[in-house]
């Protein structure tokens, strides 16, 4: 059979531990047999960021934003521990943050159901994909501690050098706390359209929520820009794909999103994005089964999985172990970003060559083949429980008959 044939190469950034491992092994056992790859290879692994003092990373995002389409593999994240671990420089910056940061770009979060796997709401027959702002709000905040008897006011300096003041609290009777957040009109704006673009993409409904009843200026602002945006750019094309934009309050959608089931896509501000994602990723079960997608305001798109790198499995396979972890959520990655690059190069082959390695991955789950942590969770009568390596070979020979037939 003749490989498929890509034409712009997709941004690959490789990372560490046992990701890294299991990155490398999806790509000799599921996609280079089928696929003549492309890559234009940037090695986040921590070593590399520290020998180019992270350079690399910012490279990496770049060639991102020239190509449109990348593939990630998890990464450490270098706390006191790993600075020692690896004798590093400088406590790098999470590449994740500096790859959004670059890309200016949204994470959108969607579970892969599988049967067998029953999430805990049992009315969730359809992924909830959560999209977090990850701009600002509390994450970006000014806060003190206040004395009794003190004045916490606002304070905006205009560009014409008047003040603006607003009472904040006369701390009369007790100490107290204060604190100061912002937000961008820029910052919200692109967060609404990498929302929008990627509703239209799914073709699902896309909510999303905030409290303008109370923060009547604040989260109003987000509302507001939200609708401005859907209704100059965006609601022609929303009616045409015959998905909507619905903006509720944020306790109401939390009901809704509780009796629903599922198939929508929910925005979220950056503090119900953190909470809730955590939320819903557990309601839906295993991480090893949770995607994620950085989505840039241009649409430009950078695919992972939501875990990270699993370091203890990695200490095992160091030891000579067979490791049984779960590798199907960079298989999604791939086989997203190599969907992405058909649809943008018109290469049906390669779109068709990304449903049938999803496929493959889900029946073979389906079928009771799983890693360690995905079989104590699931309700099959009959489960074998496998090394990641027996894992990747029992989605092969699964493949391999889809693409023969
Ligand atoms: P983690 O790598 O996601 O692993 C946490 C635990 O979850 C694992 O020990 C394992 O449980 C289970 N798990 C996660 N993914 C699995 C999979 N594919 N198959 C089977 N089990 C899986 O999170 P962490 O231990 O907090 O972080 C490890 C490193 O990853 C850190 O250095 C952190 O900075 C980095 N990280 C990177 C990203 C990213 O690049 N996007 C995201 C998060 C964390 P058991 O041990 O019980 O089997
Ligand atoms: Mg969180």
């Amino acid at each position: 059979m003749a490989k498929i044939q890509m034409t712009t190469p997709l941004v690959e950034m490789d990372g560490d531990e046992m990701t890294r491992i299991i990155w490398k092994w999806i790509k000799e056992i599921l996609i280079t047999p089928y696929i003549d790859l492309k890559t234009d290879y940037y090695d986040l692994g921590l070593v590399h960021r520290n020998e180019t003092d992270d350079q690399v990373t910012i490279d990496s995002a770049n060639a991102a934003l020239k190509y449109g389409v990348a593939v990630k593999c998890a990464t450490i994240t270098p706390n006191a521990q790993r600075v020692e671990e690896y004798k590093l420089k400088e406590m790098w910056k999470s590449p994740n943050g500096t790859i959004r940061a670059i890309m200016d770009g949204t994470v959108f979060r969607k579970p892969i159901l599988v049967k067998g796997i029953t999430p805990y709401i049992p009315t969730w027959t359809k992924p909830i994909t959560i999209a977090r702002h990850a701009y600002g709000d509390i994450y970006k905040n000014t806060e003190l501690k206040v004395q009794k008897g003190a004045k916490a006011e606002l304070v905006v300096t205009n560009p014409d050098g008047t003040e603006t003041r607003a009472l904040i609290n006369d701390f009369k009777n007790s100490d107290g706390i204060v604190q100061g957040v912002h937000n961008l009109d820029n910052s919200i704006a692109s967060f609404a359209r990498a929302c929008f673009n990627y509703a239209l993409d799914a073709k699902e409904t896309l909510w999303f929520a905030s409290k303008d009843t109370i923060s009547k200026i604040y989260d109003h602002r987000f509302k507001d820009i939200f609708a401005e945006i859907y209704e100059n750019e965006y609601r022609q094309k929303f009616e045409k794909a015959g998905i909507e934009y619905f903006y509720t309050l944020i306790d109401d959608v939390v009901a809704r999103v509780i009796r629903s089931e599922g198939g929508f896509i929910w925005a979220c501000k950056n503090y119900d994005g953190d909470v809730m994602s955590d939320m819903l990723a557990t309601a839906f079960g295993s991480l090893g089964l949770m995607t994620s997608v950085l989505v840039s305001p241009d649409g430009k798109y950078e695919y992972e999985a939501a875990h990270g790198t699993v370091t203890r499995h990695y200490y095992n396979y160091l030891k000579g172990e067979k490791t049984s972890t779960n590798p199907i959520a960079t298989i999604f990655a791939w086989s997203g970003a190599l969907r992405k690059r058909g649809e943008l190069d018109n290469i049906p082959a390669l779109c068709d060559y990304a449903d049938k390695l999803e496929r493959a991955s889900i029946k073979t789950m389906e079928e009771g083949i799983m890693d360690k942590n995905l079989a104590a969770m699931s309700k099959l009568p009959e489960k074998r429980v496998v090394d990641t390596e027996t894992f990747l070979n029992e989605i092969n020979s699964r493949l391999e008959k889809m693409m023969a037939g």
